[in-house]
């Protein structure tokens, strides 16, 4: 009787290599087994050892080939079908549980919508963009959260970008971006609602905002995102970014604290297209927090944003120059040939640090993200820390004298030669032919 009580051990299975697939990758589903189930054979394949394995399925995670399957032994295999539909086993439940955190309870994608006087920075745009995916991955809803003074009109813009809800926080005390504030606000909101994803962009405001946010919550937060995709099985985030000074690509997980929380700078993420007049739910929240318990007040806002100051972030069209343009006068070529194409001049951080070109200009991990839609890179190497600042540009032209320079693995047009030889021939070609009948709008 008792026994006929007890719940029904779900079966795990155990690992078996499917024959022909496995590309010798150097082991990683050996250093993924957390049972020391995995041997390697000579040739570089698995070999798995029944008795230790339990299941666990995490070899099958990592490997780059898909040549890892979960066989269940006889007895065992009638059991998964009738459990098919429960998508986590007890033990990946318990381990979502692990830490005091319920994740399980917190559902739904939310993104922050940042503004300055009532004006969207166009990032939460693109968050929207990439939230879609990821709740359509997890199969919840989408939605934005807003604060200010006046923003009612923001939250039809954010169902025009996707959103299917939009929490409203709207009190003059939050007129003016200050972190306790926007920190009362945001928390109370996701304390509330308790979604699992909280997505913000990697701006000023979005840094300060977000490290806040996930102290005060005690979760993670992973700046500067480059990837964005769902674990579906184990409906986790994995937030991929440049680490190790921009050697290596990380994937990191929040798995046992809640919301997962991620920041992406400007132009990484595409926008979806507009859709007017799209609705969907507003909710609007009460602001609780009262002007005298605010330390900090704004006396005047200065825009620092001098008139010659170019914002490359929003440019169209970047001719960029790096080391290979020797130095600050040959940048000159490079003015011209962005002139007459109607772009601005861009730079790697090498001709920074050398005094050849202001900072503000620097494309890269530690520079701007830029999407433009041609960037021609000029005497520029290609290390990564640069190609992540550009490499989502819809075509990109590289001109550099060293055929195996790493920029032409993601040039569509690879000019191998000397860029002092090549830009000025293109110059005078634009100029005989009329440079504006040349390019794209
Ligand atoms: C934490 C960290 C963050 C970083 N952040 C950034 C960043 O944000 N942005 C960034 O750009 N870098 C960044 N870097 C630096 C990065 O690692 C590289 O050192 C830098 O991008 C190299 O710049 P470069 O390509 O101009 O110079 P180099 O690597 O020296 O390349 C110069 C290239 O010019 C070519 N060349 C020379 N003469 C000519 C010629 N006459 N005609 C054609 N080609 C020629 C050469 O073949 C060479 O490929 C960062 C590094 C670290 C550690």
């Amino acid at each position: 009787m008792e026994e006929k009580l007890k719940k029904k051990k779900k079966p795990r299975g155990k690992a078996l290599l499917i024959q022909g697939k496995c590309i010798a990758c150097g082991a990683k589903c050996q250093a993924a087994c957390p049972t020391d189930a995995v041997e390697m054979s000579e040739s570089g394949e698995p070999i798995f050892e029944d008795a230790k394995c339990i299941g666990c399925r995490k070899c099958i995670k990592v490997c780059p080939a898909d040549a890892i399957e979960i066989i269940f032994p006889p007895g065992e295999a009638a059991i998964p079908s009738e459990i098919e539909s429960e998508s986590l086993s007890d033990e990946e439940e318990t381990e979502l549980k692990k830490g005091g955190v319920d994740v399980l309870a917190w559902k739904g994608v939310w993104v922050f919508v940042e503004q300055t006087d009532g004006v969207a920075h166009s990032v939460s745009w693109e968050l929207l963009g990439v939230g879609r995916t990821l709740a359509q991955d997890l199969g919840v809803e989408l939605s934005a959260f807003i604060l200010g003074s006046n923003i009612k009109a923001l939250a039809d813009e954010a169902f025009g970008y996707g959103a299917e809800k939009v929490y409203l926080m709207d009190d003059p005390i939050l007129s003016h971006y200050r972190t306790e504030p926007y920190l009362h606000g945001s928390i109370s909101l996701i304390r509330k609602c308790k979604p699992e994803i909280v997505l913000m962009g990697a701006t000023g405001l979005g840094r300060d905002l977000a490290g806040a946010v996930a102290t005060e919550l005690n979760t993670g937060l992973t700046a500067d995102c480059t990837g964005l995709t769902i674990d579906k099985k184990m409906r986790l985030l994995e937030q991929t970014r440049p680490a190790f000074g921009g050697n290596i690509m990380a994937t990191i997980l929040t798995e046992t604290a809640r919301p997962q929380m991620a920041s992406v700078r400007p132009h990484v993420m595409s926008k979806q297209d507009f859709m007017p007049g799209r609705k969907g739910e507003t909710i609007i929240e009460p602001f609780t927090l009262p002007e005298r318990e605010v330390t900090t007040k704004v006396l005047e806002v200065i825009n620092l944003v001098s008139e010659s100051s170019v914002d490359i972030s929003a440019a169209n069209i970047i001719v960029s120059g790096g080391r290979g343009m020797l130095n600050a006068d040959n940048f000159k070529l490079l003015q011209n040939l962005a002139d007459l194409l109607g772009g601005v001049v861009g730079c790697s951080r090498s001709a920074v640090d050398a005094g050849w070109i202001s900072p503000d200009r620097q494309v890269g991990q530690t520079g701007k993200t830029v999407k433009p839609k041609l960037y021609i890179a000029c005497g520029i190497s290609g290390a990564i820390q640069h190609l992540v600042g550009m490499q989502n540009a819809d075509y990109i032209i590289a001109i550099n004298k060293d055929k195996t320079a790493p920029i032409f693995e993601v040039a569509h047009l690879g000019i191998v030669g000397d860029v002092f030889q090549i830009v000025p021939v293109i110059i005078e070609q634009l100029k005989e032919r009329g440079a504006k009948s040349m390019v794209c709008e």
